[in-house]
């Protein structure tokens, strides 16, 4: 039985559609990730996933359990991380696990044996006693995952789990949430607006871009999808006489416009930077940087949605910002 499966799922807020229409599946078992910017919709999925938002469209099952008609079932078979932090700061790390564990119901001898164990899976056994206000950020963390496993959930869910963490506290935090994924045997489902974190723990990766999936694969398959180096042009002048030109090239695999510039697709990226330059000396528009960024995750996010990732949040950012009739800041370009 798959661990989870979507059919069609749709959200919106009055005009805005925040999930649009997606249908995937993820295994038993797996480490999946749902990668986009703020604002893509990555939240607004999970939380309909665990029934506390109702879908305008659509259905999903949760371990097998409707999502709509089945919420108590649901509710039962996940354990949830949220990205704001809700832990007793008073309490100790013992005492908040076994004050949830009270809440769920179990005995008193399952309750310290459960408690045990996890303190052990989370690697917090030597402070144990100390109260969370104590803790560091990355413990903090790591506590509240741990508190989401106490009832032995069969899917797991992290909305954006290392947010905020600084960068190597959230290497550490991967290596976690493995070792759960494997050693606790829980299907996780997991959010990120990072793409190395996708990129280093995931079995699968869906690309979200504004509330639909532009790609689902492993982090692998994805790079190599892209076939090819991205080559940003930035240009002095208009691109529409290079676009035709480029789009005459048998070695060019693809193109997009970016700002100031251009994104051009190609194998070899290093020795096509002179065929490039030519062509754009020979269509009026000099080329004033070059930058060249050989397949991952990110040029692939690049390819599959036409914007670098920390594009897609500015934009997020200003249309935020233009709602609240502040000024926009630095959001000239698209096509010139
Ligand atoms: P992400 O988690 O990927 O950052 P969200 O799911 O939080 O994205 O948001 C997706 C879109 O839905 C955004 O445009 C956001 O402003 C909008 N949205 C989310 N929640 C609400 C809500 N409760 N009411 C109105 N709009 C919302
Ligand atoms: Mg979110």
């Amino acid at each position: 039985m798959a661990a989870i499966q979507v059919d069609g799922l749709t959200k919106r807020f009055g005009e805005t559609v925040a999930v649009d229409d997606l249908s995937f599946t993820v295994e038993d078992g797996e480490l999946f990730g749902l990668l986009g910017p703020n604002g893509a919709g990555k939240s607004t999925l999970i939380n309909m996933l665990v029934t506390l938002l109702g879908p305008s469209e659509g259905t999903a099952t949760v371990d097998g359990h409707d999502i709509v008609d089945d919420t108590a079932a649901v509710r039962n078979s996940i354990g949830i991380v949220f990205q704001e932090q809700a832990l007793d700061e008073e309490l100790t790390g013992a005492e908040n696990l076994a004050f949830h564990s009270r809440l769920y119901g179990q005995s008193a001898g399952e309750r310290e044996e459960r408690i045990d164990e996890i303190l052990d899976l989370v690697g917090l056994d030597d402070e144990r006693d100390d109260p969370v206000g104590t803790y560091s950020g990355g413990m903090k963390r790591r506590l509240e995952i741990g508190r989401g496993l106490l009832h032995e959930p069969a899917v797991l869910f992290l909305d954006e789990p290392t947010s905020g963490l600084d960068p190597r506290t959230r290497r550490d935090s991967w290596e976690y949430i493995r070792r759960l994924n494997e050693e606790a045997g829980v299907s996780v489902v997991l959010t990120t607006h990072y793409i190395e974190e996708a990129e280093q723990i995931c079995d699968r990766v869906a690309v979200v871009d504004d509330g639909e999936i532009a790609a689902i694969d492993s982090p692998g398959a994805l790079t190599e999808s892209i076939g090819g180096d991205v080559v940003s042009l930035e240009l002095d002048g208009s691109t529409a006489t290079l676009r035709d030109r480029l789009a005459a090239q048998s070695w060019v695999s693809e193109f997009s416009t970016a700002d100031g510039g251009l994104r051009v697709t190609v194998d070899h990226g290093r020795q096509r930077i002179a065929d490039l330059v030519r062509l754009a000396d020979d269509a009026g528009v000099p080329v004033t940087a070059v930058d060249v960024r050989e397949p991952n995750l990110e040029t692939a996010f690049l390819s599959l949605t036409g914007a670098t990732m920390a594009e897609r949040e500015a934009d997020e950012a200003d249309s935020a910002a233009s709602d609240d009739g502040e000024a926009v800041v630095g959001a000239a370009g698209g096509d010139r």
